[in-house]
C-alpha cells in the first residue's frame, strides 16, 4: 500500500491516468487532503463510490503522531512517532513576519559533523514525502493556523535524501497542494555537491543555504568530515555555477564556535572566499549541547567577526537565538528522545 501523501501532483496524475481516470479527479483529491483536510477516502463525497473502492485498494491515509510538545518562548518543539516507531522532531517558530516550521528529513544523519546532536544517531532511514509533508499537516491541526515558512533543516541532510525532499517541496509549493510559496522555503545542506549541481536544474525559486562554518579545508575537515569528500574549492565552484543557473542568492551559514573558527583571520579569510560572490552570510551562535566539548564564541568575537565581514562588504546577519531552552535550536534535534 501507498501513503497517500507521498504523491505529488504529477504523480497523482500519473496514477490516473495509468488507471485511465479523468485527470481532474487528482485536483479534486488534492483539495480534499489539501485544502479541505480530510482523513479518509469516504469523505471525498464528490468522487464516486467506485472510484473511492479502487483508491482504497492502492492507498492508505499514512499518519504520524505528536508524541510530545514542548514550549518555550516563541517556540514549540514537537517530538513526532513514525508509523514503524521512529522518531523525529520538528520546531514550530513564532516570527514577527509569520510562522515558519523546522522540518526533520531523515532519522538520524549519517554527514557526522563533529558539534551536531542530530549526528551523533546514524541514519537509520529515510523520510518519505509524505511524512515530511505530515509534519506540516499534524502542527497545522494542532495550532489551527497555518505555517507560512518551511525550513528544511532539522534531523537529517536533504540532499542525502534528494528525491524525496524534492517531492516534498513540490507538494507544499502547489497551489493544489498546501500552496507555500518557494520563496518561503529554505532548504540547507552540508554540501552534497553533485546534488547542489541536480538542485540548480530543478527550476525551483526555493533558498539555498549552504552550512560552511570555516573557510578553509584545514579547519572544515576537522569539523565536518563531509569536507574531505566535498572540498570548498568543489563546493564554492558549485555555488557559483548554481547561482548563474538560478539567478538566485545563496546563504552561507557559519555557526561561531570558540578558538575553532571565529578569530580575526578567519574572519578575512571567509570574505576573501565570498568576495563577488551573490550571498549573504548567516553567523550562527553555537548552540551547546552535553554531548561536545565545543563552546559558542562570545559575543565580543561573533560582533568582531560580524564587523570584518560587512566591512569588506559581505552581506552578513546574526541569526537570533530560537529554542535553546527547548534543546530545539539548531543542531540540537534528535532522533533518540
Ligand atoms: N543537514 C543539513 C540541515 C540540518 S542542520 C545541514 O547540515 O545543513 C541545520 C543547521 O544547523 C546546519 O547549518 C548545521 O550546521 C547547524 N547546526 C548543527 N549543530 C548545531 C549547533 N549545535 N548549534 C548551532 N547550529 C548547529
Ligand atoms: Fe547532519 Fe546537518 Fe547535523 Fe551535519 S549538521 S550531522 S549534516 S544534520
Amino acid at each position: 500500500m501507498r501513503n497517500i501523501y507521498d504523491l505529488d501532483f504529477d504523480k497523482m496524475s500519473e496514477y490516473l491516468k495509468e488507471h485511465d481516470e479523468k485527470p481532474f479527479k487528482a485536483n479534486q483529491i488534492f483539495d480534499w487532503l489539501y485544502k479541505k483536510r480530510v482523513t479518509s477516502f469516504d469523505q471525498m463525497t464528490n468522487l464516486n463510490k467506485k472510484f473511492i473502492e479502487k483508491l482504497k485498494t492502492t492507498f492508505i491515509f499514512g499518519d504520524i503522531t505528536i508524541l510530545k510538545k514542548q514550549k518555550g518562548k516563541d517556540v514549540y518543539k514537537y517530538l513526532f512517532e513514525l508509523s514503524d516507531g521512529e522518531k523525529i522532531e520538528a520546531v514550530l517558530m513564532f516570527h514577527n513576519y509569520g510562522i515558519s516550521l523546522c522540518v526533520s528529513t531523515q532519522v538520524g544523519c549519517n554527514i557526522g559533523c563533529l558539534f551536531c546532536e542530530s549526528g551523533r544517531l546514524k541514519k537509520v532511514r529515510n523520510l518519505t514525502s509524505g511524512e515530511m509533508v505530515l509534519q506540516i499537516l499534524k502542527i497545522e491541526e494542532d495550532i489551527g493556523k497555518r505555517i507560512s515558512h518551511v525550513v528544511i533543516m532539522g534531523i537529517g541532510e536533504p540532499f542525502d535524501n534528494y528525491d524525496e525532499v524534492m517531492r516534498f517541496v513540490r507538494t507544499i509549493n502547489d497551489n493544489k497542494g498546501i500552496g507555500i510559496g518557494a520563496r518561503h522555503i529554505t532548504i540547507s545542506t552540508s554540501g552534497l555537491v553533485p546534488k547542489i549541481n541536480d538542485f540548480a536544474k530543478e527550476n525551483l525559486q526555493v533558498n539555498l543555504a549552504i552550512s560552511l562554518h570555516a573557510a578553509n579545508d584545514e579547519i572544515r575537515n576537522k569539523i565536518m568530515p563531509i569536507n574531505k569528500v566535498y572540498n570548498i574549492d568543489s563546493l564554492i565552484s558549485v555555488v557559483k555555477s548554481y547561482i548563474k543557473q538560478t539567478n538566485r542568492r545563496v546563504t552561507f551559514e557559519y555557526i561561531m564556535l570558540e578558538g575553532i573558527n571565529d578569530n580575526v583571520s578567519c574572519a578575512h579569510e571567509l570574505s576573501f572566499l565570498l568576495k563577488g560572490i551573490n550571498c549573504y552570510v548567516n553567523l550562527i551562535p553555537y548552540n551547546e549541547t552535553n554531548n561536545f566539548s565545543f563552546k559558542k564564541s562570545s559575543n565580543t568575537n561573533i560582533m568582531r567577526f560580524y564587523d570584518i565581514l560587512k566591512k569588506n562588504n559581505i552581506n552578513v546577519t546574526v541569526r537570533r537565538e530560537f529554542g535553546g531552552e527547548l534543546d530545539a535550536a539548531c543542531g540540537q534535534l534528535r532522533s533518540t528522545n
